[in-house]
């Protein structure tokens, strides 16, 4: 089940636009390479100048027009399927802000049709538990935002969590390699919609928090993650396996303007920067068998993933652009950060 090659699967999710500028972005037809034309005019000594460039980008699936249903099945199934395996699995949004993360991850709450990838791996997780009736499951579930490089659990409120504390959130490394956070509450879930409840609950808590602190959701990274204990019922010594699936809202890449921003806006820049370029660095590391040193702990995002990327985990990264000429700075940006990951 583990994702063959590169560490990472690359896909492209074009928002949907009635200006959509195709004379600017193209989907050749093999639905894994993008073409970007663009015409920048400037003029120079009173001269006008047409710069005329033209790049391909290669990645793992182009999605434009696409349902939510459709996403779901071409990025995610197979790596919520893996964890039934024992694979752990990271699903991430990467993209400026406004140009689909939560959509893609959470979905719209209007329709039933809309609901994005976390609504249809839990529904998809319980089917399993339901069918695989050769094994004891356990589902919990954790909620954790990073902002500013400090930790917020997303669902402290709710009482009967286990392993919650008031104290600091720290990441520990535990003695088999793996990762967890300590004083973040985990949540027994018995079925979606207890599931889908504690989903609310803690994007609820994101804007409550967003409105105290007076930032704006687009600047923290939030996981979503699901934590999957089974055990065999047929052979007597089994043991537990527990895998997880990290559901990754990441914080808005767009850069700031030199002018016009100041203290938090630029603190909160600094260090979204500074926390997806150590993404990067720990992705391309992974994907280079000779490195033995893979800088996880440079920040609280790739080390609370450490032992869900790369690997033998299923990580996927889904990178939102917009459709639009208007965002063609940002829209390169997002592309050329796309294909380096791949
Ligand atoms: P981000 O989380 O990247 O800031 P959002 O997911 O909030 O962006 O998307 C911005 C707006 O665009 C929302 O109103 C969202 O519902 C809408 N939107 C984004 N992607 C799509 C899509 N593929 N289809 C329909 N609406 C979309
Ligand atoms: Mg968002």
């Amino acid at each position: 089940m583990s994702l063959q090659g590169s560490p990472v699967k690359v896909y492209i999710r074009i928002r949907p636009t009635a200006n959509f500028a195709h004379e600017l972005i193209e989907c050749l037809p093999d639905q894994q390479t993008l073409r970007v034309r663009w015409s920048r005019r400037d003029s120079k000594k009173g001269k006008r100048n047409n710069h005329l460039s033209s790049w391909l980008f290669q990645l793992n699936g182009v999605l434009h027009n696409v349902s939510q249903e459709d996403v779901y099945d071409h990025v995610a199934r197979s790596v919520v399927l893996g964890v039934f395996g024992g694979y752990n699995g990271t699903i991430m949004c990467f993209g400026q802000t406004g140009a689909g993360k939560t959509y893609t991850m959470t979905g719209a709450a209007e329709t039933y049709k809309q609901r994005g990838i976390i609504p249809r791996a839990l529904q998809e997780v319980f089917q399993e538990v339901e069918h695989r009736v050769d094994h004891t499951f356990s589902v919990h579930l954790s909620f954790l935002e990073i902002y500013n490089e400090t930790m917020v659990d997303l669902l402290s409120s709710i009482k009967q969590g286990k392993g919650s504390h008031s104290g600091i959130l720290t990441v520990v490394e535990e003695p088999g390699g793996g990762v967890s956070v300590k004083g973040l509450s985990l949540h027994l879930v018995h079925n979606e919609e207890e599931a889908l409840n504690l989903l609310f609950e803690g994007e609820m808590n994101r804007i409550i928090g967003e409105h105290a602190l007076n930032k704006h959701s687009s600047r923290s990274h939030c996981i979503f993650t699901i934590h999957i204990e089974s055990r065999s019922r047929t052979l007597s010594d089994a043991k537990y396996i527990t895998s997880k699936l990290n559901l990754v809202d990441l914080a808005g890449s767009e850069r700031l303007s030199k002018t016009g921003s100041e203290g938090q806006v630029q603190t909160e820049a600094m260090y979204i920067n500074k926390s997806l370029s150590f993404l990067e660095q720990v992705i391309l590391a992974l994907a280079d068998s000779r490195r033995e040193h893979v800088p996880f702990r440079q920040s609280k995002l790739t080390h609370a993933l450490k032992d869900s990327l790369g690997g033998n985990c299923n990580t996927v990264l889904v990178a939102n652009i917009y459709g639009e000429g208007a965002q063609i700075e940002e829209t390169l940006s997002t592309l050329r950060f796309a294909t380096r990951m791949k």
